[in-house]
């Protein structure tokens, strides 16, 4: 693929483009193609079924936020899942947090965390960590088969297509209030407005029923399609947007700020009609 150019395809009319430096690494796996790819622009960049899954560039944006926001919104996370992120993202994240005393990693997809280690190692480079367990194995029934156990629970999934297809049902959001602890929360990575109005209105309403906290945030994402990522967080007690300052301690962010994390509650007009159920 060296000098051509690579598009995820958002529709029939509209995808994300970017230039191959040279490709790494290409295979079917049992779950998913798997791509890896040097870009000019971005670093080396990972494709599941031809759609973006992270680069080296901008990766920090969507790890810091879906590790950091549920982790200062809960006071004392010790115990964490992180369901998919097996290019070790998030998992990188969670660890600046002192308090975190284990972090199991459930990823579907054993090729994705070994070619991440490979050639993404500064995102990858934490999943030794001793305070980690990775497992292989479907998070769906990870989840279906644990009780109380966590404090925070991280979605960090594919899109809702092949083996992630499970990941976005209310069923799954049930097992999630099952496997948290009585003050336990979660978040997902919900898409984007533009194209997946009709996702993030289903999942909203999903989580609602089932999360007496629920709440949705976006970050700037610029090599996922649109840019303007959603997240949906639901919670059986704490409030992200009640934190209060103090708890906040210094850690080593490149997008996550305290201040950050109550801005990003806030939603465009058309964004927070779509979370609203319109
Ligand atoms: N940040 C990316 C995004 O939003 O596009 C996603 C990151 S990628 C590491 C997502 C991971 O979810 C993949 O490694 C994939 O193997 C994993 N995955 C998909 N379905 C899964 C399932 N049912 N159980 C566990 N992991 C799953």
């Amino acid at each position: 693929m060296a000098g051509l150019w690579y598009t995820e395809k958002q529709t029939d009319n509209f995808g994300i483009t970017m230039k191959i430096k040279q490709t790494l690494h290409v295979e079917q796996t049992d779950f998913q193609l798997l791509e890896m790819a040097e870009t000019e622009e971005w670093g080396n960049m990972l494709f599941l079924d031809g759609m973006v899954m992270t680069s080296e560039r901008d990766e920090f944006v969507y790890h810091e936020m879906v590790a950091h926001v549920p982790l200062f919104t809960h006071p004392d996370p010790k115990k964490v899942l992180v369901v998919g992120g097996g290019d070790g993202g998030v998992i990188r994240e969670v660890l600046k947090h002192p308090q975190v005393e284990k972090a199991v990693l459930v990823d579907i997809d054993g090729k994705v965390i070994e070619y991440s280690k490979k050639y993404l190692p500064s995102i990858a480079g934490k999943l030794e960590d001793p305070r980690v367990d990775v497992r292989v194995g479907d998070g769906f029934m990870h989840i279906a088969e644990s009780e109380n156990e966590y404090d925070v629970i991280m979605v960090d999934s594919t899109e809702p297509v092949g083996p992630a297809v499970n990941l976005f049902t209310k069923g799954f959001y049930a097992g999630i209030s099952k496997a948290l602890k009585e003050d336990g929360l979660f978040v997902a990575q919900s898409d984007n407005p533009w194209f997946k109005a009709d996702l993030i209105r289903q999942v909203l309403k999903d989580v609602r029923e089932i999360f007496p906290v629920t709440r949705m945030y976006t970050a700037n994402i610029p090599t996922y399609p649109s840019g303007l990522w959603c997240f949906t967080l639901g919670s059986k007690k704490h409030d992200p947007l009640e934190v209060k300052e103090e708890r906040f301690h210094e850690i080593d962010t490149k997008y996550y700020t305290s201040e950050l994390h109550r801005a990003a509650f806030v939603l465009p007009k058309f964004v927070r009609d779509l979370a609203e159920g319109e």
